[in-house]
C-alpha cells in the first residue's frame, strides 16, 4: 500500500480533480470498488451483465448512471423511497395516498383511447373473491394482460385516485401475491434512471444483487467490512452489508435511518482522515513565505484610500495581515456580503506581500471581473505600490510574452486574472500569496493547484465569498479554514427597493424598466432557463424567448441584448462589455450575470420564475444593482405566492435587533436557505447537477456525526499514521480513492 507521501506527490504529477482511471467513484466510501491496478478478488468487479436480466443493451444504459460493475450496482443508491408499506383491504382505500391492497384480479380488458394510446384496465377483487368497483389502469404497460391472470391473487401499490364516482390505482406496480415483495407492499427504492432504464427493471437487479436469485448467491455479502469491529462497536453501526441491504430494501423507517446514518459515518470518516493527514502532512512540511509590513506603513496606506475602511474591514485585514506573518501557510475565507469591500482588504494583503518582496496572484471568475479588478487596483495603487498587469485570454502576442516573463523574473508584483489562466499556465519567480475571489462554489480542487504551484513555497491562500459557507462543511472540509467576515456595508448605501409581483403584474413591471432607461438607466432581466426547447415546461420563462418578445412588444424600440451560458465565453463578454458601457439598455440573461459584475448605473433586476432560483442566487442577483448612488430595484416575478424563499428576500430583521428592520442581509438568507433547503447545494457543480461530495446530505442523516468521525479519524490515525494496518487496508483504500477523485491535496 502507497504511504501518504507517495500518494499526495503522484497527486500532484496530475492536473486536480481528475481521476486518472476517469472513472466515477460511486460513493466516497464505497470500498467496493477497487482502484485499477487491484486485482479482481470478488465477483463485485465483475460486469454487470453477469447478474442475472442484464443484457448487453441494459448495461450500456446502466454505463450512462455511471453503473459498469456488480459493485458499481450495489452502490447505485436510492434517491428515495415510496412508502407502500400501508396494506389495506380495497374498500378501506383513501384517495390521494401511496399504499398497497391485497387483491385478486378480474376481468383484464385492453383498449385504445382517443388519443391512441394502449389503455389496460383490471377489476379488482377483495381477497375473499366479493367484487369491488375499484380498478386499476395503466398506459401503455400491454406485458400486464400477458403475464397477469384473472383470479390471480396479488399486491397492488400505488396512488389511489377517483375516477367518477369509483376508486382507481393509477398506473400501479403490481406483484403476485406469493412472490417477495420488491416492487410493492413495502418501501420501495426509487433509483436515478436514464432515458431507457425503467424503474422497476433497475429494482429488479438491485433485488438480485441484495437478496440473490435462483441463479446467483447475493453479491452485497462479499462488499469488505471497511470499519474495524470496535470502530463500528462505539457508534453502534450495523455492519456493511447489512447497511447495503437496508439503504435498498428497508424493512422499517428505523433501520433505514440506521444505514443511513451508517452510510454518512463511513463518507465523513474518509473524509476526516484524508483531511486530518493532509493536516499533518502540512504541518510537517510547511513553508510559506513569512510576508509582513510596519505598522506605519500600513497606516499610510490606509490613510491614503479615498474611504474610511469600515471597522469589519479593519478587522479582516487584522486577521489576514497576522496570519500571512507566519511560516504556516493562510488559508483563510474572506466573508462579506455583495458590495461590503472584500477587494480592497485583498489589495491592502497583496501591498502587504509586495513590501515583503513577494508576488500575489488575484484570480478573478470571468474576465470581465478580471479587468474591472485590474483597475480598481491600479487605482488603489496609484500613488506608488506594486506592479500590476492583467493577464487574460484577451492578452495576447508580444504583450502577454512580456508579462509572462516578467512574472517568471519577479519584475511584476501582482497579476490579475482568471482563476483558470492563472492556474494553469503561468511560472511566478515568487508567487507567495493566492488571492481567489468569489470563490462562492468552494471547489476543492482550487485550493489543491495553488499549492501545487509553489516550487517550494506554499503560498498563502485567500478566498472570497459572499456566500457563507454552511457548518457542516466549515467543520469537515474547511475545518482547517479560516474565516474572517466583513459583517457590515460601508456607511450610506440606500437600500434596493425589492417587489414580490404576480406574472399578471408583468406589464407594469415592464413599464417600470421603461421609465429607468428614460431616466439614463440600465436593467437586468434575468431567466431560470436559456432556451424555450428546454426542460421545465412551457410556463418557465427563458432568456431566448423573453429577449424576442421584449424587443417585439413590451420593450420594443430599447436597445437589448441576450446573454447565456451557451454562448461563447467570448461573445458573452463583449455583451457584458457594451452593456458596462452603457450602449445597451437591458441586458436578458440567465444566472451568468450572477458573479461580481459591477456596473453602478444599472438600477433595476426583473428577476422571472423567481421561485427557481436559490436564495443565495436571488441575494447574488440582487446584489447586481444598487452599487451607485442612485436608487435601485430589484423585482421577483414568480406565480407561486406562499414560495418560503420568496418571502425571505422581502423579509426584514426583527426591530431592536442589530441593524432592525433593514432587509435580510447574505449571511441571515443562507442561513433560512438552509433551513428550507438543507446544505447540499454548497458544494456542487450547480450547473451540470452532479455533486463533488455527497457527504452533506449525507451528514443531514445526524449532524453529530461531524464531530463523531472527527474524533474517530484523530483516534484511529494516533495509533496508525499512514493507515497500513491490515484492519485499516479499506478505509486507506478509500481514502486514497478521494485523494485522486477530488484531489484534496
Ligand atoms: P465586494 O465585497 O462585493 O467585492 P467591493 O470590494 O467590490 O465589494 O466594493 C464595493 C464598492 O464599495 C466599491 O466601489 C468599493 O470601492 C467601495 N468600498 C469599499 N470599501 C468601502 C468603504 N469602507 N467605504 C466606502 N466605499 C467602500
Ligand atoms: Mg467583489
Amino acid at each position: 500500500m502507497a504511504s501518504p507521501t507517495t500518494r499526495s506527490s503522484s497527486l500532484r504529477s496530475r492536473r486536480a480533480g481528475v481521476d486518472p482511471a476517469g472513472q466515477h467513484v460511486p460513493a466516497v466510501a464505497s470500498t467496493a470498488v477497487r482502484n485499477p491496478g487491484d486485482p479482481p478478488a470478488s465477483s463485485l468487479d465483475l460486469p454487470v451483465t453477469r447478474l442475472p436480466g442484464i443484457g448487453l443493451e441494459s448495461a450500456k444504459l446502466l454505463e450512462r448512471v455511471d453503473v459498469r460493475t456488480m459493485g458499481d450496482l450495489l452502490w447505485h443508491l436510492p434517491t428515495r423511497y415510496k412508502d407502500f408499506s400501508r396494506i389495506r383491504p380495497l374498500r378501506l382505500l383513501a384517495a390521494g395516498e401511496e399504499q398497497t391492497a391485497l387483491a385478486v384480479l378480474g376481468r383484464i380488458t385492453q383498449r385504445r383511447t382517443a388519443r391512441g394510446q394502449l389503455l389496460t384496465e383490471a377489476e379488482l377483487l377483495e381477497e375473499d373473491g366479493t367484487p369491488t368497483p375499484v380498478r386499476a389502469s395503466w398506459f401503455g404497460r400491454s406485458f400486464i394482460k400477458e403475464t397477469h391472470r384473472p383470479g390471480e391473487r396479488v399486491r397492488i401499490s400505488g396512488k389511489v385516485i377517483w375516477v367518477g364516482r369509483a376508486l382507481q390505482f393509477s398506473q400501479p406496480a403490481l406483484e403476485a401475491a406469493d412472490a417477495d415483495p420488491v416492487h410493492t407492499g413495502r418501501l420501495v427504492p426509487v433509483y436515478r434512471l436514464t432515458e431507457g432504464l425503467k424503474e422497476g427493471q433497475v429494482r429488479r437487479w438491485l433485488h438480485t444483487a441484495i437478496e440473490g436469485g435462483p441463479r446467483r448467491t447475493a453479491v452485497v455479502s462479499e462488499v469488505p467490512e471497511p470499519l474495524p469491529p470496535d470502530v463500528r462497536a462505539r457508534h453502534t453501526l450495523p455492519d456493511i452489508s447489512a447497511t447495503l441491504r437496508q439503504v435498498h430494501f428497508p424493512d422499517d423507517e428505523r433501520r433505514l435511518f440506521a444505514a443511513r446514518r451508517r452510510l454518512a459515518f463511513d463518507e465523513l470518516l474518509v473524509l476526516q482522515l484524508a483531511l486530518a493527514q493532509r493536516r499533518a502532512r502540512w504541518t510537517a512540511q510547511a513553508s510559506a513565505m513569512p510576508l509582513q509590513v510596519s505598522d506605519a506603513d500600513l497606516a499610510r496606506w490606509i490613510g491614503e484610500l479615498p474611504f474610511a475602511l469600515t471597522d469589519a474591514q479593519r478587522r479582516s485585514l487584522q486577521e489576514i495581515r497576522r496570519d500571512l506573518a507566519r511560516r504556516v501557510p493562510m488559508t483563510r475565507l474572506l466573508e462579506g456580503d455583495v458590495g461590503s469591500g472584500k477587494t480592497v482588504v485583498a489589495a491592502l494583503a497583496a501591498r502587504v506581500a509586495t513590501a515583503s518582496g513577494a508576488q500575489t496572484a488575484l484570480m478573478a471568475p470571468t474576465e470581465l471581473l478580471a479587468e474591472q479588478h485590474a483597475r480598481s487596483l491600479a487605482a488603489l495603487f496609484a500613488a506608488g505600490g506594486p506592479r500590476l498587469a492583467l493577464l487574460t485570454a484577451s492578452v495576447s502576442g508580444e504583450v502577454r510574452r512580456e508579462i509572462l516573463d516578467a512574472l517568471a523574473r519577479g519584475t511584476i508584483d501582482v497579476v490579475v486574472g482568471t482563476h483558470a489562466l492563472v492556474e494553469e499556465r503561468v511560472e511566478f519567480a515568487r508567487l507567495a500569496l493566492a488571492i481567489v475571489d468569489e470563490q462562492h462554489r468552494f471547489g476543492v480542487r482550487q485550493r489543491a493547484t495553488f499549492r501545487e504551484k509553489g516550487e517550494g513555497i506554499d503560498p498563502h491562500l485567500l478566498l472570497t465569498t459572499a456566500t457563507p459557507i454552511p457548518q457542516t462543511l466549515s467543520q469537515t472540509i474547511y475545518r482547517d479554514l479560516d474565516i474572517s467576515v466583513i459583517d457590515e456595508l460601508p456607511a450610506g448605501r440606500l437600500e434596493i427597493t425589492t417587489h414580490l409581483r404576480a406574472p399578471e403584474q408583468l406589464p407594469k413591471v415592464w413599464e417600470g424598466v421603461r421609465t429607468a432607461v428614460t431616466r439614463g438607466r440600465q436593467a437586468f432581466v434575468v431567466t431560470p432557463r436559456i432556451d424555450p426547447g428546454d426542460d421545465g415546461g412551457d410556463d418557465v420563462p427563458s432568456a431566448i424567448a423573453m429577449e424576442r418578445e421584449l424587443a417585439r412588444d413590451e420593450l420594443r424600440g430599447l436597445r437589448l441584448a441576450l446573454m447565456h451560458g451557451r454562448m461563447p465565453a467570448k461573445e458573452r463578454d463583449a455583451v457584458m462589455r457594451r452593456f458596462a458601457a452603457r450602449e445597451l439598455d437591458v441586458l436578458v440573461a440567465t444566472t451568468v450575470v450572477e458573479v461580481g459584475i459591477d456596473v453602478p448605473n444599472a438600477t433595476v433586476m426583473v428577476v422571472l420564475g423567481a421561485e427557481r432560483f436559490g436564495l443565495a442566487q436571488l441575494h447574488q442577483l440582487r446584489g447586481r444593482v444598487g452599487r451607485g448612488s442612485e436608487r435601485a430595484y430589484c423585482v421577483l416575478v414568480s406565480d407561486s405566492a406562499e414560495s418560503a424563499r420568496l418571502a425571505a428576500m422581502v423579509e426584514r430583521k426583527p426591530e431592536g435587533s442589530e441593524r432592525g428592520g433593514a432587509l435580510l442581509d447574505g449571511f441571515d438568507l443562507a442561513k433560512r436557505d438552509l433551513e428550507i433547503r438543507g446544505a447540499g447545494e454548497f458544494l456542487g457543480e450547480r450547473q451540470s447537477g452532479e455533486p463533488e461530495l455527497r457527504i452533506v446530505d449525507l451528514a443531514d442523516v445526524d449532524p453529530r456525526l461531524i464531530d463523531e468521525t472527527a474524533e474517530e479519524a484523530d483516534r484511529i490515525l494516533a495509533a496508525d499514521p499512514g493507515l497500513a494496518r491490515p484492519e485499516h487496508a479499506e478505509l486507506a483504500r478509500a481514502v486514497d480513492r478521494l485523494w485522486r477523485r477530488y484531489a484534496l491535496a
